[in-house]
């Protein structure tokens, strides 16, 4: 069974995967006789997977039918893995040695480094979850248990999402490949609005997925444990509740403290709260991370507030998905990098991020004041049967509508699932307008939304930024960048394309085809500067020694094809993803490793006071 023709693909999939004595599936196979080349083990569970599943022919049309190839080849692995490992403990990847100086060469490609150097051409040699050599002059591919031809593409370090809403369900999607195949190899969930693991180190360390990932300590989850939803500051015990709860998840591995006070009930908190919680997770050598109160009219108070909180708790702060919402407030992102480059000319360390897209996504309660879903669905529904209290919903939703969101025209607010009328996924509130004959203007959106929320609300796409904003926040020096996404099941709901395609349209749309970054800087945006800020100086670059999260793409053909309407669909221009070593791509297809590691805070360990 062992074509020549197919040693590479056997290797680089699965590399260094041990599966000792198991030899029914060996004789199930009915072929023993190949792939005995580094140790007994890893070759019988290799030939196994390739013989059944791989012949030449379908090396040719892996790409169109990887997805497939690999769920079933996943399902047979499980079985052995299990089986194998009642007997023996699997070792680690980096555990087994071929006694060769690499297990993978990428030759001839075009090196971008993830620090801003100018790309050069060169090979990169990994072993076990490390890269160990970069060499302009070529490595020797007799030195290695295989080589793969990069020739023509970008060798870049994998990219670390700043935001992503993986919450306490990432387990459900281990391989995340709606992130994966964007070339993300580290994730990090900042819980501005749900909920946190708990307890979290239990959490984060029993994960077996694709991807790094970390974590933060949630305002929003804190306070709920000690306050509820209820609108009101904490009492002193109250506070030192949610003290101990911050420090309690910094101990355990937080990155820092998040909050999402856009959202309630975060949103009920004063910023003397979120100060004196800040504090605790500066003692822990915290980050603050921050979706802020108001994206749109109370942008520049906002910022301020997120200054004034850094400032006085004395923590680095940064702003995920910056930007300036509604068409009132277009260009005010020259304002928020002003105050951004005068508060670190002060000495504050802040940072920020932002997702590549002109509209935002999040949720129908964002549209009416927030007293006016205090306490939850039946307190609101009590407020609009009263019909005084319904006028002065009305009248501050309609202020909330004009400035801060999508001005009067309907069609700026599309659903991305509403949830009493599933049908209407992907429409837009104009839409729904005019099936019930109305026209398209602010006293039929301020109905309808309220109609809509007394039957569970939608999640919402609103069409209200500026591309110049999003251009300016993007080049700012301090700038990262983030997806703001969820993990998504292939086909399933509606969601924002961000989701699939954030990290490739940067590359598509604001390196190649506006210029607006270098493909360095904007690698440099995506690797080693959010690598930074979370403390991990071994990930986010391609030097020897550095973790083997790796990148390799195609710099002329990247492309997001993920849109609003037809937001499922993966980027293409991606050919390989290698996490800690293991491809979690190949040649397109998803192998199925999960060799992902949990980036444990705190986020500037420098700084930690307490011990
Ligand atoms: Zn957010």
């Amino acid at each position: 069974m062992n074509t020549g023709a197919d040693d590479i693909s056997q290797k680089v999939l699965w590399p260094h995967r041990p599966f000792p004595y198991f030899r029914v599936i060996i004789l199930g196979c009915g072929e023993i006789n190949v792939h005995f080349n580094q140790c007994a083990f890893q070759s019988m569970y290799i030939s196994i997977n390739v013989q059944i599943f791989r012949d030449s022919k379908a090396m040719t049309i892996r790409q169109k039918r990887g997805n497939i190839f690999m769920r079933r080849l996943a399902l047979v692995f499980a079985v052995i893995t299990l089986t194998a490992c009642q007997q023996s403990p699997s070792p680690d990847a980096s555990d087994i040695d071929s006694g060769k100086p690499f297990d993978v060469i990428f030759a001839g490609g075009s090196i971008v480094d993830g620090l801003g150097n100018p790309a050069f051409p060169g090979d990169v040699g990994i072993k076990g979850d490390r890269i160990v050599a970069i060499s302009s002059d070529g490595l020797n591919s007799d030195d290695a248990d295989v080589t793969v031809d990069v020739s023509g593409l970008v060798v870049s370090p994998g990219f670390i999402d700043n935001h992503a809403h993986i919450q306490t369900t990432i387990h459900e999607h281990p391989l995340a490949e709606n992130f994966t195949r964007q070339g993300i190899t580290t994730l990090i969930a900042s819980l501005h609005s749900g909920d946190q693991p708990w307890p979290l180190d239990e959490y984060a360390s029993s994960l077996k997925i694709a991807p790094n990932v970390g974590f933060f300590a949630g305002h929003t989850w804190t306070r709920m444990q000690v306050l509820g939803m209820e609108n009101r500051a904490p009492d002193h015990d109250e506070l030192q509740a949610m003290r101990d709860l911050v420090e309690e998840s910094m101990k355990q591995g937080a990155l820092g403290l998040s909050t999402g006070l856009l959202y309630v009930p975060a949103n009920y908190a004063e910023t003397e709260e979120v100060i004196e919680l800040a504090k605790i997770a500066s003692q822990y050598g915290g980050l603050y991370v921050t979706h802020m109160r108001n994206e749109a009219t109370g942008l520049l108070d906002s910022v301020n507030e997120t200054i004034r909180i850094a400032t006085e708790a004395n923590i680095p702060a940064h702003i995920n998905h910056h930007k300036a919402v509604g068409v009132k407030q277009w260009g005010w992102s020259t304002q928020t990098l002003a105050m951004i480059d005068d508060a670190r000319e002060a000495g504050i360390d802040i940072t920020h991020d932002l997702y590549p897209y002109t509209a935002s996504s999040t949720r129908s309660a964002v549209l009416f004041p927030q007293w006016a879903l205090a306490g939850g669905a039946d307190e609101f529904a009590e407020r609009i049967a009263d019909p005084e209290q319904q006028q002065m919903i009305r009248e501050e939703m309609r202020e909330i509508i004009m400035n801060d969101r999508t001005g009067s025209d309907l069609s700026r607010i599309q659903f991305r699932v509403l949830y009493s009328d599933e049908s209407y996924n992907g429409k837009r509130l104009s839409d729904l307008a005019a099936d019930r004959g109305l026209p398209n203007d602010i006293d039929t959106g301020i109905d309808l939304i309220i109609e809509l929320q007394l039957v569970g609300g939608f999640s919402v796409i609103f069409h209200a930024m500026n591309e110049e904003d999003v251009i300016r926040i993007m080049q700012h020096p301090l700038a990262m960048i983030e997806t703001d996404g969820d993990p998504v099941s292939y086909g399933d709901g509606f969601p924002h394309p961000r989701s699939y395609g954030a990290f490739p349209r940067v590359l598509a749309r604001y390196v190649r085809e506006l210029g607006v970054l270098t493909l360095e800087e904007a690698v440099r945006k995506m690797t080693s500067m959010p690598a930074d800020q979370y403390n991990q100086k071994q990930r986010g670059r391609i030097v020897a020694g550095a973790f083997a999260d790796l990148v390799i793409f195609d710099a002329d053909t990247i492309q997001d094809e993920a849109t609003y309407v037809d937001p499922h669909r993966y980027p293409t221009g991606i050919h390989h993803v290698m996490i800690n070593g293991s491809f979690v791509i190949r040649a397109g297809a998803l192998t199925g490793e999960r060799p992902g590691m949990w980036i444990k805070g705190p986020a500037r360990p420098e700084r930690v006071t307490i011990n």
